[in-house]
């Protein structure tokens, strides 16, 4: 039976964090020594630790600490969504402890070809690096809202794995039926097949995350060897009323194996705000399906008094449904698959969904 440790850890104190881990990854039963290993936090763009959109640094620094003090060689590394890995580990407080740590930075800019027969109609996927060059694999989501998957954990974190500019041909393929992208976000895990998955929610966001929700305080921490578990416990813990894609499919194809929890204290997370987030697997033709999410998925709208003009989220829109006009950006909703990156990746909040 799979094992979730979880513990309520209410401020960014390293020592706290570290003396939780080291009791959580010997009940789980991990064991690494002399190891070449590899944190993969959540760096989707680059902001400081509280504004709550990456991994805080000191979650990631007591792992980190963990690792040396058991003589492994650490990196650390992500793609973000469109700045260098470089510029978000420095925006997002990363550099003094990979400094002081000696800690190598992966760009995760290769393009390694990764095939796997899962339950996705694909089977080829590029990744900007190559998870089996690792003994070991931590990843460190954060717990936030996703406005088109509704929550962002341990399973959707390692779709950070996908070679950047891929990113957005995953969400122009798949994106458009939630079911379906959620079998591809778990085919991706299981190729990435991380060793243990540390969940910061310590301080998260809920609302209309991953990038301009409500920044909470949520108290918690959490580990397991197995995501597909740890997303199943946490969307219990905060209370969601139905499953999430992810777990919900993951759950159908018996990846969320039966667990166990050992708690040290338990956060209680009240009025937890889901994104406002419609089941879109409707058993239609895609026609009708297109003409139904047209009408009844929320669209993105600019708020043209935050809005600078940076054409990050026509950059970034794998639909090609952005375009600049000469007073502020607009929407082409015929084209909009509802991917919802524009709201995520725009830097100054001027998206709404
Ligand atoms: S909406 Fe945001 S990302 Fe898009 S142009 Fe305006 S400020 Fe930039
Ligand atoms: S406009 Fe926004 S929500 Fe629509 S496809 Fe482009 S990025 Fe996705």
């Amino acid at each position: 039976m799979e094992k979730i440790v979880a513990g309520e850890i209410e401020r960014y104190e390293k020592e706290r964090i570290k003396t939780f881990l080291e009791k959580g990854l010997n009940d789980i039963g991990l064991t690494f020594h002399n190891k070449r290993v590899l944190i993969k936090p959540n760096l989707l763009s680059g902001h400081p630790p509280e504004k709550a959109i990456t991994t805080h640094p000191l979650v990631v620094c007591a792992i980190a600490e963990i690792l040396k003090d058991n003589l492994c060689e650490v990196f650390i590394g992500d793609s973000p969504g469109y700045e260098s890995t470089e510029k978000v580990l420095k925006k997002a407080g990363f550099l003094e402890i990979i400094q002081s740590l000696n800690i190598k930075i992966s760009r995760f800019d290769k393009k390694i070809v990764k095939r796997r027969d899962g339950i996705s109609p694909y089977k080829e996927f590029t990744f900007g690096e190559d998870p089996s060059s690792f003994d070991l694999i931590f990843n460190v989501p954060k717990l936030k809202t996703h406005v088109m998957m509704g929550l962002t954990l341990g399973v959707k974190n390692t779709f950070g794995f996908i070679h950047a500019f891929d990113k957005a041909r995953w969400h122009l393929k798949a994106g458009k039926d939630r079911e379906l992208f959620a079998k591809v976000l778990i085919d991706i895990h299981n190729i990435v097949a991380p060793h243990i998955t540390v969940l910061d929610g310590i301080i998260g966001m809920d609302g209309d995350g991953p990038s301009n929700g409500r920044v909470r305080t949520f108290g918690i921490l959490c580990i397991s060897k197995n995501a597909f578990a740890l997303d199943h416990f946490i969307e219990k813990m905060i209370n969601v009323p139905f499953l999430l894609p992810v777990t919900k499919v993951a759950e159908r194809f018996s990846l969320v194996n039966e667990y166990e929890t050992v708690i040290y204290g338990y956060p209680k997370i009240e009025d937890f705000i889901l994104p406002n987030i419609i089941n879109t697997d409707w058993n239609l033709p895609s026609s009708i399906k297109t003409l139904l999410r047209n009408l009844f998925i929320k669209k993105p709208k600019l708020k043209k008094d935050k809005c600078k003009k940076c054409s990050i989220c026509k950059n970034v829109c794998p639909a090609s449904a952005i375009y600049l006009s000469e007073e502020h950006i607009e929407f082409d909703y015929k084209k909009c698959i509802r991917c919802y990156c524009c709201q995520e990746m725009c830097p100054n909040n001027a998206i709404k969904i």
